[in-house]
């Protein structure tokens, strides 16, 4: 690191100082003299192989400097350059580099956290091919009649005759799930072999479907949004569900692709991903590079590679695939811009959504936030003029939106949780052979397992917080640390035997939906029941085939997925979210309302969505339902003018967490201090307060809010303050971190 306190020396006789960012947490560049070996000068978005401390680790060259303020007797050389391109170009490094200071992050941290996990390492370009299996000249011709004994070694087979050149194992498994066994059994009948295959697909050529005419809504923000293009302008397209939002970026893509640009989509989650590639790929034409965490590390790398050599037309993926590098990016597009895990909550807490503006900014081309839902942000930002709002309120191709009705529960005799009123609604629904969605937004059998003797109830040692019971496992669960212990049969402090379960999670729900509807076909979405690879798209096929009737599931059903032959959904219970303190809680729980109903319904077979209360008079319900999504986002953007709140009042959380109770705040009680001798103008701050969940993993929490309304401001005084905090001494096993513009609030 640069020592402030020396001369700056005369640069060292044979050429330049590099200046290199190298993955450690540590704020600075440092400083080195080229290669002793290197015949070719390396350029800034190089690996570079660098001495530091007792070993050699990669970096990334940042800049090239003149002169250094180190000693250049001190300095050492670069050992070897890794990349004979550079991996980012000039605008990349400039977006990491914003967004490093932004995020108040060390370059070094923000610049790896943008490469694939591979590059981190000096390793050198993978394979460029991908174990697959295809279907042998004998496979081809068999009589698929003689596999019904084996249906699903039958539909492996069919899955691949439709694909003489083969698919790729992580295809085949996104498709019909866990398929290992079914393959070594017709492989051991010489049907099918294994073959290596270009990761991906030849450039379609032909795209196999033209699509649908626009109606006028989507062609008037088909033609704004391309009317930008060579100009940075950002857009919110809030079209409700099924509107018709996915055509318009498809029919973008069309146009910007032509040109010979390439687009980049950024969705929430990866469980969107196969559907709408599909769905891409149908209709543009050049290889889609998808990028997300469960790819393997080689995958990502080579996906990550096609984007920035400019062969991939279009790059879909989650939040980190903002900086993949793309040469001739013309476009970005995210969808379900709402969605909270676009920002990464943990180490480099970056915003996709907000870095993807920037982006644009910065190589100037449109960028389209698109949701049913937006965030109240966004919405901020379009009412006021900042952001074009383009608007698609109904939905396309004709089909109705499902209408929405409060069903006070209150001295209603319940089973399963549900209410009379639904239940008789549901019996009508299966039978006219239509399906039925639930959500219930708790997973495992029951939230409560206590003692009837004594009152004793399941906590966890480690965290404020109570075990989830689940069944099936035989065990109690903790959902925050993952701890868990086998269901004792006898009450462990008073050796009672009257153990109960309290509550209902969806476990508990599908067992009882087992025995209300018993002629039912039914399918479970949450993380346990999806835990096996491929097993939420197997799930999401069957109902699609329309080979369920009932799904029930937790906010996992929000996200994506259409179902387009559920007629009625019922909403169980969200009475709690109602009353949560985190601020943002009722803007969350209305997004959820309307995208799970959102989910239902086409042309010929509207939907109808019941959401069971004990608190039908709630302001937020009732703007909801009177109002709709719009309604409820302007009443609660004044909530927030009132309160100062984002979007009015710029938010940023510092955090601490420590094995002991008091540490945490001791240390922010002293940031505090440090902050308020600085006198920062327009800078509120609040606390330290206990997170809401205090203890965590047998670590303390704490925090301390810091409130601007000025955005400069702000940068200016976290500039300061964090580099304060680097310099505040603090317990060993304190650990501390800074959150801007923070999702959650614990
Ligand atoms: P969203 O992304 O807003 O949920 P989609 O683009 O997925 O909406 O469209 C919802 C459904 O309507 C899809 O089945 C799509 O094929 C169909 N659709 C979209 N645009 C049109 C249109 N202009 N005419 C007829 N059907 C359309
Ligand atoms: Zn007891
Ligand atoms: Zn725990």
């Amino acid at each position: 690191m640069s020592d402030q306190d020396e001369k700056p020396s005369a640069p060292p006789p044979h050429g330049r100082i590099l200046r290199v960012a190298v993955a450690a947490p540590l704020l600075g560049l440092f400083d080195y003299l080229p290669s002793q070996a290197a015949d070719a000068e390396p350029v800034p978005g190089q690996r570079l192989l660098v001495p530091f401390g007792r070993s050699n680790r990669v970096g990334i060259l940042v800049e090239i400097a003149e002169t250094s303020l180190e000693d250049p007797s001190r300095l050492k050389h670069v050992e070897s350059v890794l990349d004979e391109v550079p991996l980012f170009q000039t605008t990349d490094l400039d977006l990491i580099q914003w967004a490093a200071a932004y995020y108040r992050q060390p370059l070094g941290t923000a610049l790896f956290t943008a490469l694939p996990a591979r590059l981190r390492r000096p390793a050198s370009f993978a394979d460029d091919s991908v174990p697959g299996i295809r279907a042998t000249p004998e496979g081809h011709t068999l009589d698929l009649g003689s596999l019904t004994r084996a249906p699903k070694q039958r539909a492996l087979l069919a899955v691949l005759r439709d694909r003489p050149n083969g698919l790729t194992l992580s295809a085949l498994g996104a498709r019909l799930g866990d398929c290992s066994a079914c393959a070594r059994a017709l492989e051991g009948k010489g049907l099918i072999e294994r073959c290596r295959l270009k990761a991906m697909p030849q450039p379609v050529q032909t795209p196999s479907s033209a699509g649908h005419a626009l109606n006028p809504d989507q062609r008037k923000a088909v033609e704004a949004i391309a009317e930008s293009f060579g100009a940075f302008r950002p857009f919110l397209l809030q079209g409700v569900t099924g509107s018709g939002k996915t055509e318009v970026y498809i029919r973008l893509i069309q146009t910007l692709v032509a040109s010979g640009r390439q687009a980049l989509v950024l969705v929430p989650e990866i469980g969107l991903t196969p559907q709408l590639r599909d769905r891409f790929q149908q209709r543009i034409p050049g290889p889609i590079a998808v990028l997300h965490s469960s790819l393997s590390a080689g995958e990502r790398e080579r996906n990550w590679h096609r984007a920035a050599r400019g062969e991939a037309t279009l790059v879909l993926g989650t939040r980190s695939a903002v900086f993949v590098p793309m040469p001739r990016l013309g476009l970005i597009l995210v969808d379900e811009e709402h969605d909270a895990s676009l920002k990464q909550q943990e180490g480099f807490r970056y915003s996709g959504r907000d870095l993807a503006v920037r982006r644009a900014q910065l190589i100037g081309c449109p960028i389209v936030l698109g949701s049913a839902t937006p965030s109240l942000e966004s919405l901020h930002n379009a009412t006021t003029g900042r952001y074009g709002w383009l608007r698609l309120p109904q939905r396309a191709g004709g089909a109705r939106a499902p209408t929405i009705s409060l069903l006070d529960i209150r001295d209603q005799p319940l089973r399963a949780g549900l209410s009379p009123v639904l239940r008789d609604a549901m019996q009508t629904e299966l039978a006219a052979g239509n399906q039925i969605l639930l959500f219930l937004n708790r997973r495992g059998y029951a939230p409560l397992y206590t003692c009837h003797h004594c009152g004793w109830v399941g906590d966890c040692p480690h965290c404020d917080a109570r075990l989830t019971l689940h069944l099936g496992q035989q065990r109690l669960w903790c959902h925050h640390c993952g701890w868990s212990r086998r269901l004792p049969q006898r009450c462990p402090n008073c050796d009672g035997e009257d153990l109960r379960m309290i509550g209902r999670g969806t476990e508990r729900l599908e067992e009882e939906l087992r025995e209300l509807f018993p002629q039912a076909s039914l399918a479970r979405i949450d993380r346990d029941s999806t835990r096996r690879q491929g097993e939420l798209n197997r799930l999401l096929e069957a109902i699609r085939r329309g080979e369920i009737q009932i799904l029930l599931g937790t906010q996992m059903l929000a996200k994506g997925h259409d179902f387009p032959l559920v007629t009625l959904v019922g909403i169980l219970d969200l009475d709690q979210a109602l009353y949560a303190s985190d601020f943002r809680a009722p803007e969350r729980t209305a997004q959820l309302i309307i995208q799970v109903a959102g989910r239902a319904g086409r042309a010929d077979r509207p939907g109808r969505v019941v959401l069971q209360t004990r608190h039908p008079e709630h302001p937020l319900l009732q703007s909801l339902l009177s109002d709709g999504y719009s309604g409820f986002a302007a009443a609660a953007l004044e909530e927030r003018r009132g309160a100062e709140l984002p979007p009015f009042a710029h938010l940023v959380l510092l955090r601490a967490e420590a094995p002991l109770a008091d540490q945490p705040t001791a240390f922010l009680r002293e940031a505090r201090d440090l902050a308020e001798r600085s006198d920062p103008d327009e800078i509120h701050l609040l606390g330290p307060a206990p997170a809401p969940m205090e203890r965590r993993a047998n670590r303390y929490r704490a925090q301390l809010m810091v409130l601007s309304r000025d955005r400069p401001s702000l940068q200016r005084f976290l500039a300061r303050w964090n580099q304060g905090l680097h310099g505040l001494r603090h317990p060993k096993g304190l650990r501390w971190s800074l959150d801007v513009d923070p999702q959650d609030m614990f």
